[in-house]
């Protein structure tokens, strides 16, 4: 899949183009390419796919945002596949279109008469839909890793019924209108000639089947809401807003179909002392003149638990220290990053009149200690002139 177009360029639109921007410019793409319209061409085959598959990850936000932070790889599962922390994709292109009604936009382009192919595979087993689910762990656990106990609300097979919808003791039986076909074949004459379609069987939905008696416990839809606890191996180095995929743990399929996937977006509660760029850690110290000036061991707080560092006797204001290895790890890969510790000096205020009396003394006893502010006078002096 080396060299894969970007989305964006495929259809033609900027990274902040709306909707109905991108809507229209993928029914331009799919008029011009739809293999309808192109009977043997491959090469309009092959962009009407590509077009078709960047409008159904664009036009998703979840997929949007996905693709926006990872690229190909968040939405392809062809990418980066087994890639240890399970960023995997959606794994819902093959097959076709992916589910993704051409039927609609030729209805609105050409004023309807267009079966859809893809319509017609609803009788067939479904993928469970993807569950979206957010959990807030703490800046060490994004630090460190946390196995995390998930609460996740989604679509499970009924048991009552064992997921066919009929009521215990009755089944469903094959639809009358379609003969379980799930589609009905149509006829229909447009600008373009002649064109035999087929369509849902609006009697059963695409079903093939009807249910007499559903089952009271699910209502006929042969899915029950489930409340379930995952176990979530949340891995070290991961930041705010990233995304976990867990194959199979979303909505249950229907008809044999897998189930869907469970995304876990992660945020991480602000810190009080630290703050993150990238894998290391900065942190601001406060120090008094006095240790600034005089030098001494300070005692700083890290992920890894208090560490004593001496800074040197005349340590500056702003003067930022390295702590090797004491950042966060590396998501997915080996070492940690580094802490960074900045001192500022706290200028003292609300003096006593007998600490005002000491630094006026100090002040007096000025013998060149001030080098910058020397400096400067001198320079201001020679301005002067
Ligand atoms: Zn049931
Ligand atoms: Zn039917």
């Amino acid at each position: 899949m080396a060299g894969k177009r970007d989305y964006y360029e495929v259809l033609g639109v900027s990274k902040d183009a709306g909707d109905d921007e991108m809507k229209k410019a993928y029914r331009k793409l799919a008029k011009k390419y739809h293999p309808d319209l192109n009977p043997g061409d491959k090469e309009a085959e092959k962009n009407f796919k590509e077009a078709s598959e960047a409008y159904e990850v664009l036009s998703d936000a979840q997929k949007k945002a996905r693709y926006d932070q990872f690229g190909h790889a968040g939405v392809d599962p062809s990418y980066g596949a087994g890639g240890g922390a399970g960023y995997g994709g959606f794994g819902d292109f093959s097959g076709g279109f992916g589910g993704f009604d051409v039927g609609d936009i030729f209805d609105s382009l050409f004023g309807g008469g267009f079966g859809a192919g893809t319509s017609a595979r609803r009788n067939g087993p479904r993928k469970g839909k993807d569950v979206q689910q957010n959990v807030e762990i703490t800046f060490e656990q994004a630090a460190f890793g946390v196995e995390k106990e998930v609460t996740v609300y989604r679509m499970e097979k009924c048991n009552s019924c064992g997921g066919s919808g009929a009521q215990k003791g009755t089944s469903p039986v094959t639809c009358k209108t379609c003969g379980g076909a799930g589609q009905v074949r149509t006829t229909q004459r447009t600008p373009f000639g002649s064109f035999s379609s087929t369509s849902v069987c609006t009697a059963c939905g695409g079903a093939g089947q009807t249910i007499p008696t559903p089952c009271q416990d699910c209502k006929g839809s042969g899915q029950i809401r489930h409340q379930r606890k995952i176990t979530v191996a949340i891995p070290a180095g991961i930041d705010n807003g990233q995304t976990i995929s867990i194959r199979g743990e979303g909505n249950a399929g229907t008809k044999g179909g897998p189930a869907g996937d469970l995304f876990i977006t992660i945020s991480v509660k602000p810190h009080e002392l630290f703050e993150r760029r990238g894998n290391d850690v900065t942190f601001e110290m406060p120090i008094s003149f006095a240790q600034a000036a005089l030098g001494d061991t300070l005692r700083v707080p890290t992920l890894d638990g208090m560490v004593e560092y001496a800074i040197p006797e005349g340590t500056k204001n702003g003067t930022v220290f390295k702590f090797k290895g004491k950042g966060v790890h590396v998501l997915n890969g080996r070492g940690r990053g580094d802490q960074y510790v900045k001192v500022v000096v706290d200028v003292p205020t609300g003096l006593t009149a007998r600490q005002k009396e000491l630094l006026r003394e100090f002040e007096q006893l000025d013998k060149g200690v001030h080098k910058e502010k020397n400096r400067f006078i001198e320079m201001l002096e020679r301005f002067k002139k």
